[in-house]
């Protein structure tokens, strides 16, 4: 008989959250991520590591550098003391400043809120355990563990810088993790490089937008004109504009949008300010400029941009001075409480010369998606513990998602042919379509949205 692999999901519910799961291929026990819930804390906020036997895990892979895919490497590591942990070069440096963020934010988290678990770990525990992080580029086929049959090789998902889909080969079969994944050119990183991937046994497919029908006939290009043609209008009522951002990947991108419009001609030439963790995460995109996926070869936006950046005093950031004519891309993107978009934004949204605009998604629970439900002259809440104030300025909104169209994943899926499918990183509702579209176009293929701690036979 042949040696089995299985498939177990450590998320605590099917949702995007805190993504992990566990694969065996035979004898060989590998995680993949270790998220971190955005909208949970404590405990709630971890996956199901518990349902691992301690020190029993031989590697550990990293897709990429968000909270939620990365955010409780350290807390897996501390119970599988011997797993080797790989991720690309680049997510080597930028889950490393994402974590001593997250340090921070889980410390005035923990006084804040008396969560006793906070910090879940240290910058010294962190400082110990990034030590046998290794990066390994795209492309390359590497053994994870030298004694066991696995072999595993990263490719460019094209979601943010250095992300990757992951390709494990072992106990004669072909598993392929897709990450969060997007298929199409941004403005700085190049769509994911998924050609060629060979027969797949199984696939493991996130299905972030499962519930959006992509826009007939969008053009990213127009997007971005949109986003440039409305901003040069806030410059020329001597408004200012706000763009709010993650820190990684959505800033990166937006600078880059700003730098190719200002070259053109077709954007002023005003200020642009950027916050102090933006400017740590711009700094590693920069270290990587002469990476062949990205669109505008050899860019330093830090550099070649004369950026304002934000500072940080006593852990704590310094706010922005507001002036006319000017451009601030400020995190977080969805202007959480205490965060530098929320705190500027109290005097910036009274002001019908500004103009706010929303690059990304925002969730349901936070003051940006209040924001974007509300009229101009409305009373908003950025902050429970502080009093609203009137939404005087512009709102718009774009389309820049990160994540690949609904129609391209299952696309991408179809033309895979895997004969297994599990359904990740959704809502039920998004994962739930394309269950039934895959039921009617690949009636020979599995289709599972896995269950939180049900193994399942690859
Ligand atoms: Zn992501
Ligand atoms: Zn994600």
């Amino acid at each position: 008989m042949p040696p089995s692999a299985t498939l177990r999901s450590l998320c605590r519910a099917p949702e995007i959250g805190a993504n992990s799961y566990f694969l065996t291929f035979g004898e060989t026990r590998v995680v993949i991520d270790a998220g971190l819930h955005p909208k949970e804390d404590g405990e709630e906020a971890i996956p199901r590591f518990d349902l691992l036997d301690t020190d029993s895990v031989d590697a550990v892979f990293i897709s990429h550098a968000h909270l939620d895919h990365v955010g409780t490497l350290p807390v897996l590591q501390r119970e599988q003391p011997h797993a080797r942990v790989y991720m690309t070069p680049e997510v080597v440096d930028l889950a490393n400043a994402l974590l001593h963020n997250s340090v921070n934010v889980m410390t005035s988290q923990g006084d804040e809120l008396g969560i006793d678990a906070y910090p879940l770990f240290t910058h010294g525990d962190l400082d110990e355990l990034d030590q046998v992080w290794q990066g390994r580029p795209y492309r390359q086929t590497f053994d994870p563990v030298w004694d066991k049959d696995l072999q595993v090789t990263f490719r460019d998902a094209g979601h943010v810088l250095g992300s990757a889909g992951i390709l494990l080969e072992g106990a004669g079969k072909r598993v392929f993790y897709t990450g969060d994944v997007q298929f199409r050119d941004q403005s700085l990183i190049s769509g994911a490089d998924f050609d060629e991937l060979g027969p797949l046994d199984t696939l493991i497919v996130e299905t972030t937008r499962g519930r959006t029908p992509s826009e007939p006939g969008f053009d990213r290009e127009e997007e971005v004109a949109r986003l440039i043609s409305d901003l040069t209008e806030t410059m020329h009522r001597n408004g200012s504009a706000l763009i709010p951002v993650f820190a990684m990947g959505k800033t990166q991108e937006v600078l880059t949008m700003i730098q190719n419009a200002k070259e053109s001609g077709d954007l002023p030439d005003v200020p642009v300010t950027i916050g102090g963790l933006s400017t740590k995460m711009t700094n590693i995109y920069d270290r990587y400029a002469s990476n062949k996926n990205r669109k505008r070869p050899d860019f330093r936006i830090l550099r070649d941009m004369d950026l304002r950046a934000g500072t940080r005093r006593r852990g704590k950031s310094v706010p922005i001075r507001y002036q006319e004519q000017a451009i601030y891309a400020l995190s977080s993107g969805m202007m959480s409480e205490h965060t530098v978009s929320n705190t500027f934004a109290r005097s910036f949204l009274p002001n019908p010369a500004n103009s706010l605009h929303f690059v990304g998604y925002s969730d349901p629970s936070t003051p940006s998606y209040h924001i974007r439900q509300a009229n101009t002259g409305d009373l908003v809440s950025l902050d429970k513990a502080k009093d609203p104030v009137p939404l005087n300025c512009d709102v718009k909104e774009y389309n820049f998602s990160g994540h690949a169209d609904r129609e391209h994943l299952l696309d991408f899926i179809i033309k895979s042919q895997a004969r297994q499918i599990f359904l990740v990183h959704g809502d039920l509702e998004s994962s739930q379509w394309f269950q039934e579209e895959l039921a009617r176009q690949m009636p020979n293929s599995e289709v599972i949205i896995p269950l939180p701690g049900e193994d399942y036979n690859l």
